[in-house]
């Protein structure tokens, strides 16, 4: 699956950004500001970014400069205002592959970022294999052992962003972003509400809490820690 990295500040940009995407079968993750997209472009392994110019923290050109400095070399396609189109393309300099004047049509990027990806050698599984659990990306349940379960909309979203990420820590802010795209205040309880759910749909130990820090998905198997 061709892995997304959204640098958007405007949660409704993000949010049309992210819903579109995984609608045609990419993977995304969306930060806010240009300090967690310089490092998670740093430190994860995407193959597309869409850079926003006005971040907060550290803009557009800065996270590029950054990122090509570091000789990362996937593709990065800038999203602009249509009034500042003459200093984005002096800014880019080179660094970005293509820019996208503000508002733009999804078809618009889609074909955009269709040219800047390798076409998949694979085709994309159906099933994710969690451990003890499985997911069925088609019929949107999850299967443990013999039994079949129903998940709803958020519950299936939440499982898939802990699947793809097993036996990483995902903070509720990660959580939040990924799977309510930023709609929640920050103080919001719903990723602990529904993680209560997936424990008591699937299993209470598939997902332990790492205190302080948020949720890792185990998939009920054994640590190899103590
Ligand atoms: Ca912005």
């Amino acid at each position: 699956m061709t892995r997304v990295l959204i640098a958007e500040d405007e949660a409704g940009i993000a949010s049309f950004l992210e819903k579109g995407l995984v609608a045609n079968g990419f993977s995304t993750w969306t930060v806010a500001d240009g300090h967690a997209a310089a490092r998670l472009a740093r430190d994860e392994d995407f193959d597309l970014l869409i850079l926003d110019v006005g971040l907060p923290g550290m803009d557009g050109f800065q996270v590029l400069r950054q990122v090509r400095t570091r000789g990362e070399h996937m593709p990065i396609i800038v999203l602009t205002a249509r009034d500042g189109v003459a200093d984005t393309v002096a800014g880019l300099d080179g660094g970005a592959d293509d820019y996208l004047t503000k508002p733009f049509s999804f078809e618009e990027l889609l074909a955009r970022i269709r040219a800047r990806t390798r076409p998949e050698r694979t085709p994309e599984p159906t099933v994710l294999d969690g451990g003890r659990m499985r997911l069925d990306l088609r019929t949107r349940r999850a299967i443990v052992g013999d039994r079949t379960i129903e998940l709803s909309a958020r519950e299936f979203a939440l499982t898939e962003t802990f699947l793809r990420h097993r036996g990483q820590v995902l903070s509720r802010e990660q959580l939040l972003s990924q799977v309510w795209g930023y709609s929640f205040e920050v103080g919001s309880n719903v990723v602990e509400v529904y993680v209560g759910y997936l424990r008591r749909k699937l299993g209470e130990d598939l997902i332990s809490t790492v205190r302080g820090m948020g949720y890792r998905y185990d998939g009920g198997e054994p640590s190899d820690t103590t």
